[in-house]
């Protein structure tokens, strides 16, 4: 049974340039009810028994901070009153810098929440403005600051490498300024250009252009470079995290645990199972409303679909995926269901066996999406 919680708040002040997540901007009319829409999905989920309480919760978005005060509130007091959560349950939120104020990460703190996800993207306003953040870099500054103010000890921050105009020297101001905030984790994302989004089609114009594959290496280097100095350790392929302070919520994702997804888009997980929300969130409310049920599709995976999965989504972790865990859950043989593949991987210096473990080494992380293709 699950011991994660995802609830997604899918309004945004903009929509981002290169965003393709199911969030929405101008849809604030909407708030009001959808929050209303969550408190009844998350009753319903609960009213179905909980056998584990929960570890962690994870409030995304879109932008989570977009609520106002009493909406969160309502939305944490739902939680609490609903499930069952262990005393010291990790409890997340994303923030927008451009969304909040001290009052608003009061209410955070009084509200439960314990660890916030800022999406800062870039210290750099030109670099800010050229994805369609709404924010410059001075909020993101302030943004930090007054989540310290307010007493939040365990921050992470989201940079994004690989943006338009971007050199290797602002990449490299970007993460030294990053690790100068006393923050506890960084997201090290690089810009990836989704379809159908106003990116690709500035890119297709000729308007924008992104960094070459030789910049994108000397900016990778930098981080390899910086971060080993600093007393962050990566433990995913884009995350690094001062002792103890992993994400436990995108841990248990990564191991392909079990989670519960409330909201609109969200997706469940159980035994492999996985069931979506639908993703409008106008659909959403009524549906709820109405007393009807809100999943738009279920997907059910055999065990070697889902045994493979697992594989994928563990080996992002530095520590891998171990093949004593993969036989008790799936009773499958790693070395046996993958065969002559792992032994190329491992000759190739992609992938390397410690004990019960197998994970990427460093030239596997960098080539991560080959690897993934022959494990998939
Ligand atoms: S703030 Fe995040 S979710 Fe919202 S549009 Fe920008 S990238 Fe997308």
């Amino acid at each position: 049974m699950s011991s994660s919680l995802y609830i997604h708040i899918p309004f945004c002040v903009a929509k981002c340039s290169y965003c393709a997540f199911n969030s929405f901007s101008g849809l604030e009319r909407l708030q009001e009810r959808y929050v209303d829409a969550v408190v009844v999905e998350c009753g319903k989920i609960a009213s179905r028994g909980q056998k584990k309480p929960l570890e962690t919760v994870f409030v995304g978005g879109g932008t989570p901070s977009l609520l106002s005060s009493g909406q969160l509130q309502r939305l944490f007091g739902a939680i609490s009153n609903d499930f069952e959560i262990t005393a010291d349950a990790e409890i997340s939120l994303e923030a927008n810098p451009g969304t909040v104020n001290k009052a608003k990460f009061e209410t955070l703190q009084q509200c439960g929440v314990n660890r916030l996800s800022i999406g800062v993207q870039s210290f750099n306003d030109k670099e800010l403005h050229a994805i369609g953040r709404i924010h410059s870099a001075e909020e993101a500054r302030q943004a930090i600051e007054n989540a310290q103010t307010a007493g939040f000890s365990n921050l992470s921050i989201d940079l994004m490498s690989g943006l338009p105009g971007q050199t290797a020297k602002s990449w490299q101001q970007n993460l030294e300024t990053a690790l100068s905030m006393s923050v506890q984790h960084l997201s090290l994302y690089q810009l990836t250009v989704e379809e159908k989004t106003p990116l690709e089609s500035m890119i297709e114009k000729g308007r924008i252009q992104l960094p070459d594959e030789d910049m994108i290496a000397e900016m990778d280097a930098i981080t390899m470079s910086l971060l080993e100095q600093s007393d962050f350790t990566q433990y995913e392929i884009s995350n690094y995290a001062r002792k103890g302070y992993q994400c436990r919520h995108n841990v248990n994702y990564w191991r392909n645990a079990d989670y519960y997804g409330i909201g609109a888009g969200a997706v469940s997980c159980s035994h492999g199972n996985r069931i979506r929300n639908i993703d409008s969130p106008e659909r959403y409310c009524e549906l709820l409303e109405a007393d009807q049920p809100v999943q738009a599709e279920k997907e059910c995976l055999e065990r070697e679909e889902s045994f493979r999965e697992t594989v994928i989504m563990g080996l992002r972790m530095n520590q891998g995926v171990s093949t004593k865990d993969l036989q008790e859950r799936y009773g499958l043989d790693f070395e046996q269901v993958y065969g002559k593949i792992v032994e190329q991987l491992c000759a190739q210096n992609l992938l390397e066996r410690n004990n019960e473990n197998y994970f990427l080494t460093v030239k596997g992380r960098a080539f991560a999406n080959l690897v993934m293709a022959e494990l998939v």
